[in-house]
Protein backbone atom coordinates (compact mmCIF):
# COMPACT_ATOMS: atom_id res chain seq x y z
CA UNK A 1 0.00 0.00 0.00
CA UNK A 2 1.19 3.59 -0.74
CA UNK A 3 0.54 4.46 2.98
CA UNK A 4 3.94 2.39 3.34
CA UNK A 5 5.66 5.02 0.91
CA UNK A 6 4.58 7.79 2.30
CA UNK A 7 5.85 5.86 5.97
CA UNK A 8 9.10 5.34 4.22
CA UNK A 9 9.42 9.21 3.01
CA UNK A 10 8.34 10.46 6.10
CA UNK A 11 11.56 8.37 7.97
CA UNK A 12 13.61 9.23 5.31
CA UNK A 13 13.25 12.94 6.49
CA UNK A 14 13.73 12.28 9.97
CA UNK A 15 17.02 9.77 9.22
CA UNK A 16 17.91 13.23 7.07
CA UNK A 17 17.72 15.22 10.05
CA UNK A 18 19.28 12.75 12.39
CA UNK A 19 22.13 12.95 10.20
CA UNK A 20 22.77 16.14 10.25
CA UNK A 21 25.76 17.69 12.47
CA UNK A 22 24.08 20.77 13.66
CA UNK A 23 20.20 21.10 13.70
CA UNK A 24 19.73 24.96 12.52
CA UNK A 25 16.60 26.35 10.72
CA UNK A 26 17.30 24.81 7.05
CA UNK A 27 17.51 21.49 8.32
CA UNK A 28 14.69 21.62 10.36
CA UNK A 29 12.56 23.72 7.24
CA UNK A 30 14.00 20.80 5.01
CA UNK A 31 12.82 17.94 7.57
CA UNK A 32 9.57 19.68 6.92
CA UNK A 33 8.65 20.56 3.78
CA UNK A 34 10.05 16.81 2.75
CA UNK A 35 7.27 15.69 5.45
CA UNK A 36 4.76 17.91 3.67
CA UNK A 37 5.67 17.07 0.35
CA UNK A 38 5.22 13.19 1.20
CA UNK A 39 1.97 13.76 3.15
CA UNK A 40 0.60 15.79 0.11
CA UNK A 41 1.64 13.24 -2.42
CA UNK A 42 -0.36 11.07 0.18
CA UNK A 43 -3.79 12.95 -0.28
CA UNK A 44 -3.63 14.25 2.69
CA UNK A 45 -5.56 17.85 2.89
CA UNK A 46 -3.79 20.58 2.06
CA UNK A 47 -4.96 22.85 4.88
CA UNK A 48 -4.56 20.09 7.16
CA UNK A 49 -0.85 19.65 6.40
CA UNK A 50 -0.21 23.88 6.37
CA UNK A 51 -1.69 23.96 9.70
CA UNK A 52 0.18 20.57 10.73
CA UNK A 53 3.61 22.20 9.37
CA UNK A 54 2.57 25.88 11.52
CA UNK A 55 2.18 23.59 14.68
CA UNK A 56 5.72 21.79 14.63
CA UNK A 57 7.33 25.45 14.05
CA UNK A 58 5.69 27.13 17.19
CA UNK A 59 6.39 23.95 19.11
CA UNK A 60 10.13 23.71 18.15
CA UNK A 61 11.61 27.04 18.71
CA UNK A 62 15.38 26.20 18.27
CA UNK A 63 16.35 29.50 19.14
CA UNK A 64 14.45 28.84 22.48
CA UNK A 65 15.78 25.16 23.03
CA UNK A 66 18.87 25.53 24.91
CA UNK A 67 22.10 23.71 24.25
CA UNK A 68 22.01 20.02 25.62
CA UNK A 69 18.40 19.70 24.70
CA UNK A 70 17.96 16.87 22.20
CA UNK A 71 16.31 18.89 19.80
CA UNK A 72 16.13 15.57 17.00
CA UNK A 73 13.93 14.13 20.07
CA UNK A 74 11.99 17.40 20.66
CA UNK A 75 11.62 17.07 16.59
CA UNK A 76 10.75 13.76 16.00
CA UNK A 77 8.10 13.94 19.07
CA UNK A 78 6.50 17.32 17.80
CA UNK A 79 6.00 15.63 14.27
CA UNK A 80 4.45 12.30 16.05
CA UNK A 81 2.13 14.02 18.65
CA UNK A 82 1.06 16.50 15.49
CA UNK A 83 0.03 13.66 12.82
CA UNK A 84 -1.64 11.75 15.67
CA UNK A 85 -3.30 14.86 16.47
CA UNK A 86 -4.30 14.47 12.90
CA UNK A 87 -5.42 11.14 13.52
CA UNK A 88 -7.30 11.33 16.77
CA UNK A 89 -10.64 13.77 16.63
CA UNK A 90 -9.98 14.07 20.60
CA UNK A 91 -12.77 11.98 21.27
CA UNK A 92 -13.61 8.34 21.17
CA UNK A 93 -15.73 6.67 19.26
CA UNK A 94 -19.09 5.15 20.90
CA UNK A 95 -18.54 1.08 21.65
CA UNK A 96 -20.75 -1.24 21.65
CA UNK A 97 -21.51 -2.93 25.11
CA UNK A 98 -22.15 -7.10 25.26
CA UNK A 99 -25.38 -7.85 26.91
CA UNK A 100 -26.63 -4.42 25.71
CA UNK A 101 -28.59 -4.25 23.23
CA UNK A 102 -26.46 -1.51 20.35
CA UNK A 103 -27.62 -0.41 16.82
CA UNK A 104 -24.86 0.99 14.77
CA UNK A 105 -25.53 2.01 11.26
CA UNK A 106 -23.26 1.73 8.41
CA UNK A 107 -22.86 4.65 5.42
CA UNK A 108 -20.55 5.50 2.64
CA UNK A 109 -20.45 5.36 -1.22
CA UNK A 110 -21.50 2.87 -3.37
CA UNK A 111 -18.75 0.26 -3.86
CA UNK A 112 -16.46 2.03 -0.56
CA UNK A 113 -16.68 -1.52 0.86
CA UNK A 114 -19.61 -0.68 2.77
CA UNK A 115 -21.21 -4.38 2.55
CA UNK A 116 -18.39 -6.48 3.42
CA UNK A 117 -17.48 -4.44 6.04
CA UNK A 118 -20.74 -4.53 7.90
CA UNK A 119 -20.12 -8.30 7.64
CA UNK A 120 -16.45 -7.83 8.81
CA UNK A 121 -17.40 -5.71 11.67
CA UNK A 122 -20.29 -8.50 12.70
CA UNK A 123 -17.87 -10.92 12.09
CA UNK A 124 -15.32 -9.25 14.60
CA UNK A 125 -17.57 -8.78 17.58
CA UNK A 126 -19.31 -12.23 17.18
CA UNK A 127 -15.63 -13.65 17.79
CA UNK A 128 -15.44 -12.01 20.53
CA UNK A 129 -18.74 -12.75 22.21
CA UNK A 130 -21.20 -10.48 20.90
CA UNK A 131 -24.30 -11.91 19.05
CA UNK A 132 -24.58 -9.65 15.93
CA UNK A 133 -26.80 -9.22 13.31
CA UNK A 134 -27.49 -7.79 9.98
CA UNK A 135 -30.31 -5.90 8.65
CA UNK A 136 -30.21 -4.76 4.96
CA UNK A 137 -31.56 -1.77 4.16
CA UNK A 138 -29.58 -1.33 1.26
CA UNK A 139 -32.80 -1.93 -1.97
CA UNK A 140 -31.06 0.37 -4.20
CA UNK A 141 -28.28 -1.73 -5.24
CA UNK A 142 -29.35 -5.11 -7.15
CA UNK A 143 -27.48 -7.72 -5.47
CA UNK A 144 -26.84 -5.52 -2.15
CA UNK A 145 -29.03 -8.41 -0.07
CA UNK A 146 -27.77 -11.27 -1.83
CA UNK A 147 -23.77 -10.32 -0.69
CA UNK A 148 -24.88 -9.62 2.85
CA UNK A 149 -27.40 -12.91 2.91
CA UNK A 150 -24.18 -15.14 1.28
CA UNK A 151 -21.23 -13.32 3.56
CA UNK A 152 -23.34 -13.53 6.64
CA UNK A 153 -24.48 -17.35 5.76
CA UNK A 154 -20.97 -17.87 6.27
CA UNK A 155 -20.46 -16.37 9.33
CA UNK A 156 -23.21 -17.39 10.66
CA UNK A 157 -24.62 -14.36 11.77
CA UNK A 158 -28.60 -13.98 11.22
CA UNK A 159 -29.76 -11.40 8.41
CA UNK A 160 -32.69 -9.83 7.82
CA UNK A 161 -33.42 -8.00 4.42
CA UNK A 162 -35.62 -7.50 1.35
CA UNK A 163 -37.17 -10.51 -0.35
CA UNK A 164 -37.03 -12.49 2.70
CA UNK A 165 -39.36 -12.21 5.40
CA UNK A 166 -38.14 -14.90 7.16
CA UNK A 167 -35.14 -14.70 9.71
CA UNK A 168 -31.97 -16.97 8.59
CA UNK A 169 -30.45 -17.83 11.71
CA UNK A 170 -26.62 -19.78 12.03
CA UNK A 171 -27.47 -22.61 9.93
CA UNK A 172 -25.63 -25.14 8.82
CA UNK A 173 -27.39 -26.03 5.54
CA UNK A 174 -28.66 -22.61 4.11
CA UNK A 175 -30.24 -23.78 0.87
CA UNK A 176 -32.09 -26.20 2.64
CA UNK A 177 -33.65 -23.76 5.16
CA UNK A 178 -34.44 -21.21 2.52
CA UNK A 179 -36.33 -24.08 1.04
CA UNK A 180 -37.87 -24.63 4.02
CA UNK A 181 -39.48 -21.66 5.12
CA UNK A 182 -40.46 -20.81 1.32
CA UNK A 183 -37.66 -18.35 0.16
CA UNK A 184 -37.81 -19.19 -3.65
CA UNK A 185 -41.71 -19.28 -3.73
CA UNK A 186 -41.93 -16.45 -1.37
CA UNK A 187 -45.19 -14.35 -2.22
CA UNK A 188 -45.40 -10.57 -2.69
CA UNK A 189 -45.64 -10.28 0.81
CA UNK A 190 -42.14 -11.14 1.64
CA UNK A 191 -41.03 -8.31 -1.51
CA UNK A 192 -40.80 -5.45 1.06
CA UNK A 193 -38.96 -2.94 -0.57
CA UNK A 194 -39.01 0.22 1.71
CA UNK A 195 -35.84 0.68 3.05
CA UNK A 196 -36.75 2.28 6.07
CA UNK A 197 -39.30 -0.09 6.79
CA UNK A 198 -37.15 -2.94 6.42
CA UNK A 199 -34.60 -1.35 8.32
CA UNK A 200 -37.02 -1.04 11.50
CA UNK A 201 -38.77 -3.96 11.07
CA UNK A 202 -35.29 -5.77 10.55
CA UNK A 203 -34.09 -3.61 14.16
CA UNK A 204 -37.41 -4.76 16.14
CA UNK A 205 -37.29 -8.06 15.21
CA UNK A 206 -33.28 -8.82 16.38
CA UNK A 207 -33.98 -6.60 19.76
CA UNK A 208 -36.35 -9.17 20.29
CA UNK A 209 -34.25 -11.94 19.65
CA UNK A 210 -31.80 -10.73 21.83
CA UNK A 211 -29.43 -9.57 19.34
CA UNK A 212 -26.77 -7.01 21.32
CA UNK A 213 -25.28 -5.68 17.91
CA UNK A 214 -27.71 -5.02 15.22
CA UNK A 215 -25.75 -3.66 11.91
CA UNK A 216 -27.68 -1.77 9.77
CA UNK A 217 -26.66 -1.68 6.48
CA UNK A 218 -27.80 1.28 3.70
CA UNK A 219 -27.85 1.80 0.01
CA UNK A 220 -24.34 3.28 -0.72
CA UNK A 221 -24.49 6.53 -2.83
CA UNK A 222 -22.84 9.60 -4.11
CA UNK A 223 -23.10 13.00 -2.77
CA UNK A 224 -25.03 14.21 -5.34
CA UNK A 225 -27.97 11.75 -4.72
CA UNK A 226 -30.23 14.02 -2.98
CA UNK A 227 -32.74 11.44 -3.06
CA UNK A 228 -30.55 8.85 -1.68
CA UNK A 229 -29.33 11.44 1.09
CA UNK A 230 -33.18 11.74 2.35
CA UNK A 231 -33.53 7.76 2.42
CA UNK A 232 -30.21 7.78 4.50
CA UNK A 233 -31.70 10.63 6.91
CA UNK A 234 -35.11 8.86 7.29
CA UNK A 235 -33.33 5.00 7.89
CA UNK A 236 -31.58 6.68 10.71
CA UNK A 237 -34.59 8.58 11.92
CA UNK A 238 -36.58 5.07 12.03
CA UNK A 239 -33.50 3.04 13.64
CA UNK A 240 -31.79 5.63 15.81
CA UNK A 241 -28.62 4.32 16.08
CA UNK A 242 -26.18 4.51 19.09
CA UNK A 243 -23.39 4.58 16.14
CA UNK A 244 -22.96 5.63 12.67
CA UNK A 245 -20.31 4.43 11.07
CA UNK A 246 -18.47 5.83 7.59
CA UNK A 247 -16.95 3.99 5.34
CA UNK A 248 -14.65 4.96 2.83
CA UNK A 249 -12.49 3.20 -0.12
CA UNK A 250 -8.70 4.78 1.33
CA UNK A 251 -7.93 5.28 -2.61
CA UNK A 252 -10.58 8.40 -2.90
CA UNK A 253 -7.89 10.48 -2.02
CA UNK A 254 -8.19 14.22 -1.76
CA UNK A 255 -11.94 13.83 -2.51
CA UNK A 256 -12.28 12.37 1.14
CA UNK A 257 -13.03 15.01 3.19
CA UNK A 258 -15.82 16.72 0.79
CA UNK A 259 -17.95 12.98 0.87
CA UNK A 260 -17.26 12.24 4.56
CA UNK A 261 -18.57 16.28 5.38
CA UNK A 262 -21.49 15.47 2.73
CA UNK A 263 -22.37 12.55 4.77
CA UNK A 264 -21.52 14.25 8.39
CA UNK A 265 -24.64 16.97 7.15
CA UNK A 266 -27.72 14.35 7.29
CA UNK A 267 -26.59 11.72 9.85
CA UNK A 268 -24.36 11.78 13.15
CA UNK A 269 -21.36 10.24 11.86
CA UNK A 270 -19.83 9.07 14.95
CA UNK A 271 -16.60 6.75 13.66
CA UNK A 272 -14.86 6.11 10.19
CA UNK A 273 -13.91 2.75 8.86
CA UNK A 274 -11.20 2.97 5.68
CA UNK A 275 -10.94 0.16 3.37
CA UNK A 276 -8.72 -1.26 0.80
CA UNK A 277 -5.79 -0.56 2.21
CA UNK A 278 -3.98 -3.63 1.23
CA UNK A 279 -3.81 -2.13 -2.38
CA UNK A 280 -3.20 1.04 -3.61
CA UNK A 281 -4.57 3.25 -1.58
CA UNK A 282 -2.71 5.82 -0.45
CA UNK A 283 -4.48 6.49 3.29
CA UNK A 284 -3.96 10.14 3.13
CA UNK A 285 -7.84 10.20 2.53
CA UNK A 286 -8.45 8.70 6.37
CA UNK A 287 -6.61 11.80 7.94
CA UNK A 288 -9.08 14.20 6.22
CA UNK A 289 -12.50 11.78 6.51
CA UNK A 290 -11.68 12.38 10.42
CA UNK A 291 -10.60 15.98 9.65
CA UNK A 292 -14.33 16.23 7.99
CA UNK A 293 -16.06 14.12 10.30
CA UNK A 294 -14.42 14.95 13.69
CA UNK A 295 -15.05 10.98 14.23
CA UNK A 296 -11.89 8.69 14.58
CA UNK A 297 -11.12 5.73 12.59
CA UNK A 298 -11.81 2.61 14.09
CA UNK A 299 -10.70 -0.18 11.76
CA UNK A 300 -9.77 -0.79 8.61
CA UNK A 301 -10.21 -2.77 5.95
CA UNK A 302 -7.20 -5.10 4.92
CA UNK A 303 -8.58 -7.82 2.04
CA UNK A 304 -11.99 -9.01 0.74
CA UNK A 305 -12.35 -11.90 3.22
CA UNK A 306 -14.03 -11.42 6.10
CA UNK A 307 -11.07 -11.71 8.50
CA UNK A 308 -9.28 -9.19 6.82
CA UNK A 309 -10.01 -6.33 9.16
CA UNK A 310 -7.84 -4.16 11.82
CA UNK A 311 -8.34 -2.51 14.37
CA UNK A 312 -7.34 0.97 14.20
CA UNK A 313 -5.00 2.73 17.05
CA UNK A 314 -3.36 5.88 16.15
CA UNK A 315 -0.35 5.60 17.94
CA UNK A 316 0.55 2.87 17.27
CA UNK A 317 -0.19 4.03 13.62
CA UNK A 318 1.94 6.54 13.47
CA UNK A 319 4.81 4.90 14.80
CA UNK A 320 4.60 2.89 12.09
CA UNK A 321 4.02 4.95 9.87
CA UNK A 322 7.63 7.10 11.18
CA UNK A 323 9.25 4.15 10.90
CA UNK A 324 9.88 3.75 14.67
CA UNK A 325 8.16 0.61 14.73
CA UNK A 326 4.83 -0.76 16.39
CA UNK A 327 5.24 -2.14 20.07
CA UNK A 328 1.57 -3.79 20.39
CA UNK A 329 0.86 -4.65 17.28
CA UNK A 330 4.62 -6.70 17.69
CA UNK A 331 4.57 -7.43 21.31
CA UNK A 332 1.35 -9.03 19.81
CA UNK A 333 2.80 -11.12 17.24
CA UNK A 334 5.35 -12.16 19.52
CA UNK A 335 2.81 -13.57 21.94
CA UNK A 336 1.34 -14.98 19.14
CA UNK A 337 3.94 -17.20 17.54
CA UNK A 338 7.25 -16.37 19.92
CA UNK A 339 7.18 -19.81 22.43
CA UNK A 340 5.87 -18.43 25.55
CA UNK A 341 9.23 -19.93 27.24
CA UNK A 342 11.29 -17.66 25.04
CA UNK A 343 9.30 -14.65 25.44
CA UNK A 344 11.47 -13.62 28.70
CA UNK A 345 14.63 -13.74 26.95
CA UNK A 346 14.10 -12.38 23.92
CA UNK A 347 12.56 -8.98 25.80
CA UNK A 348 15.45 -9.02 28.45
CA UNK A 349 17.68 -9.39 25.38
CA UNK A 350 15.79 -6.38 23.60
CA UNK A 351 15.87 -4.02 26.78
CA UNK A 352 19.74 -5.11 26.78
CA UNK A 353 20.26 -3.11 23.46
CA UNK A 354 22.70 -6.44 22.33
CA UNK A 355 22.11 -7.06 19.16
CA UNK A 356 24.05 -10.38 17.72
CA UNK A 357 23.38 -12.23 14.65
CA UNK A 358 22.18 -14.48 16.43
CA UNK A 359 19.23 -12.85 17.59
CA UNK A 360 18.59 -11.41 14.31
CA UNK A 361 18.78 -14.87 12.85
CA UNK A 362 16.28 -16.17 15.45
CA UNK A 363 13.94 -12.79 14.71
CA UNK A 364 14.14 -13.60 10.74
CA UNK A 365 12.96 -17.23 11.91
CA UNK A 366 10.23 -15.72 13.29
CA UNK A 367 9.43 -13.60 11.06
CA UNK A 368 9.35 -16.45 8.76
CA UNK A 369 6.74 -18.38 10.80
CA UNK A 370 4.85 -15.19 11.72
CA UNK A 371 3.19 -15.09 8.45
CA UNK A 372 1.77 -12.33 5.94
CA UNK A 373 5.58 -10.69 6.08
CA UNK A 374 4.54 -7.43 5.35
CA UNK A 375 1.98 -6.87 7.92
CA UNK A 376 4.36 -8.08 10.62
CA UNK A 377 7.65 -6.20 9.67
CA UNK A 378 6.23 -3.44 9.65
CA UNK A 379 5.72 -3.60 12.91
CA UNK A 380 9.49 -3.85 13.35
CA UNK A 381 11.75 -1.04 13.99
CA UNK A 382 13.95 -0.51 11.45
CA UNK A 383 12.46 -3.63 9.26
CA UNK A 384 9.80 -1.69 7.53
CA UNK A 385 11.10 0.75 4.88
CA UNK A 386 14.11 -0.64 4.01
CA UNK A 387 14.83 -4.28 4.14
CA UNK A 388 11.28 -5.16 3.92
CA UNK A 389 9.56 -2.45 1.91
CA UNK A 390 5.67 -2.93 1.00
CA UNK A 391 4.31 -4.42 -1.96
CA UNK A 392 7.86 -6.42 -2.00
CA UNK A 393 7.03 -9.16 0.50
CA UNK A 394 8.00 -12.20 -1.78
CA UNK A 395 11.52 -10.87 -2.33
CA UNK A 396 11.94 -9.54 0.99
CA UNK A 397 11.23 -13.09 2.46
CA UNK A 398 13.79 -14.35 -0.08
CA UNK A 399 15.83 -12.43 1.00
CA UNK A 400 15.55 -12.95 4.37
CA UNK A 401 16.15 -16.76 3.35
CA UNK A 402 19.22 -16.30 1.94
CA UNK A 403 20.51 -14.45 5.14
CA UNK A 404 19.83 -17.15 7.21
CA UNK A 405 21.65 -19.62 4.87
CA UNK A 406 24.68 -17.77 4.64
CA UNK A 407 24.41 -17.24 8.85
CA UNK A 408 24.05 -21.44 8.38
CA UNK A 409 27.98 -21.13 7.68
CA UNK A 410 28.89 -19.09 10.20
CA UNK A 411 30.51 -19.90 14.20
CA UNK A 412 29.12 -19.78 17.04
CA UNK A 413 31.48 -17.20 17.86
CA UNK A 414 30.40 -14.67 14.91
CA UNK A 415 27.06 -15.63 16.01
CA UNK A 416 27.44 -14.41 19.12
CA UNK A 417 29.10 -11.33 18.65
CA UNK A 418 28.24 -7.74 18.81
CA UNK A 419 31.26 -7.17 16.82
CA UNK A 420 31.14 -8.27 12.83
CA UNK A 421 34.75 -6.71 12.91
CA UNK A 422 35.82 -10.24 14.16
CA UNK A 423 35.06 -11.40 10.68
CA UNK A 424 37.88 -10.82 8.35
CA UNK A 425 38.16 -11.06 4.62
CA UNK A 426 39.16 -14.69 4.54
CA UNK A 427 36.15 -15.87 6.79
CA UNK A 428 33.88 -13.46 4.47
CA UNK A 429 35.14 -15.71 1.65
CA UNK A 430 34.33 -18.78 3.47
CA UNK A 431 31.01 -18.16 4.47
CA UNK A 432 30.31 -17.04 0.97
CA UNK A 433 31.60 -20.71 -0.29
CA UNK A 434 30.18 -22.32 2.21
CA UNK A 435 26.28 -21.08 1.67
CA UNK A 436 26.83 -20.49 -1.93
CA UNK A 437 26.42 -17.70 -1.95
CA UNK A 438 28.75 -14.29 -3.43
CA UNK A 439 31.34 -12.05 -0.88
CA UNK A 440 28.99 -9.19 -1.81
CA UNK A 441 25.84 -10.90 -0.54
CA UNK A 442 27.46 -11.26 3.12
CA UNK A 443 28.35 -7.96 2.76
CA UNK A 444 25.10 -6.82 2.26
CA UNK A 445 23.92 -9.16 4.90
CA UNK A 446 26.53 -7.95 7.97
CA UNK A 447 25.69 -4.61 6.83
CA UNK A 448 21.72 -5.29 7.26
CA UNK A 449 22.88 -6.32 10.51
CA UNK A 450 24.92 -3.26 11.18
CA UNK A 451 21.99 -0.78 10.25
CA UNK A 452 19.41 -3.02 12.26
CA UNK A 453 21.71 -3.42 15.88
CA UNK A 454 22.28 0.84 15.39
CA UNK A 455 18.28 0.80 15.57
CA UNK A 456 18.01 -2.32 18.16
CA UNK A 457 20.86 -0.51 20.60
CA UNK A 458 18.68 2.60 20.47
CA UNK A 459 16.26 0.21 22.68
CA UNK A 460 19.18 -0.36 25.50
CA UNK A 461 17.12 0.05 28.85
CA UNK A 462 13.90 0.79 27.75
CA UNK A 463 10.69 -0.61 28.68
CA UNK A 464 8.46 -1.43 26.22
CA UNK A 465 5.50 1.21 26.16
CA UNK A 466 2.25 -0.04 26.96
CA UNK A 467 -0.15 0.23 23.98
CA UNK A 468 2.24 0.85 21.53
CA UNK A 469 3.34 4.37 22.51
CA UNK A 470 6.40 5.13 20.77
CA UNK A 471 6.75 9.01 22.35
CA UNK A 472 8.51 7.58 24.90
CA UNK A 473 10.86 6.40 22.53
P1 LIG B 1 -20.58 -1.37 -1.19
O1 LIG B 1 -21.16 -1.02 -2.52
O2 LIG B 1 -20.05 -0.16 -0.51
O3 LIG B 1 -21.48 -2.17 -0.32
O4 LIG B 1 -19.26 -2.24 -1.49
P2 LIG B 1 -18.98 -3.80 -1.41
O5 LIG B 1 -18.98 -4.27 0.00
O6 LIG B 1 -19.88 -4.50 -2.36
O7 LIG B 1 -17.47 -3.84 -1.91
C1 LIG B 1 -17.08 -3.43 -3.20
C2 LIG B 1 -15.87 -4.26 -3.61
O8 LIG B 1 -14.76 -3.94 -2.78
C3 LIG B 1 -16.08 -5.74 -3.47
O9 LIG B 1 -15.49 -6.38 -4.56
C4 LIG B 1 -15.34 -6.10 -2.17
O10 LIG B 1 -14.88 -7.43 -2.17
C5 LIG B 1 -14.21 -5.12 -2.22
N1 LIG B 1 -13.66 -4.78 -0.89
C6 LIG B 1 -14.30 -4.38 0.23
N2 LIG B 1 -13.43 -4.14 1.24
C7 LIG B 1 -12.19 -4.41 0.75
C8 LIG B 1 -10.85 -4.33 1.30
O11 LIG B 1 -10.61 -3.96 2.46
N3 LIG B 1 -9.84 -4.70 0.47
C9 LIG B 1 -10.08 -5.09 -0.83
N4 LIG B 1 -9.02 -5.42 -1.56
N5 LIG B 1 -11.29 -5.15 -1.36
C10 LIG B 1 -12.34 -4.82 -0.59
Amino acid sequence: MVLGQLGGSISRALQQMSNATIIDEKVLNDCLNEITRALLQADVQFKLVRDMQTNIKKIVNLDDLAAGHNKRRIIQQAIFNELCKMLDPGKPSFTPKKGKTSIVMFVGLQGSGKTTTCTKYAYYHQKKGWKPALVCADTFRAGAFDQLKQNATKAKIPFYGRGIGKLLGACKNARALLLEIGYGNAGKSYMESDPVKIAAEGVERFKKENCDLIIVDTSGRHKQEAALFEEMRQVSEATKPDLVIFVMDGSIGQAAFDQAQAFKKIVSVGAVIVTKMDGHAKGGGALSAVAATKSPVIFLGTGEHMDEFEVFDVKPFVSRLLGMGDWSGFMDKIHEVVPMDQQPELMQKLSEGHFTLRIMYEQFQNILKMGPMGQVLSMLPGFSAELMPKGHEKESQAKVKRYMTMMDSMTNEELDSTNPKLMNESRIMRIARGSGRQVRDVMEMLEEYKRLAKIWGKMKGLKIPKGGDMSAL
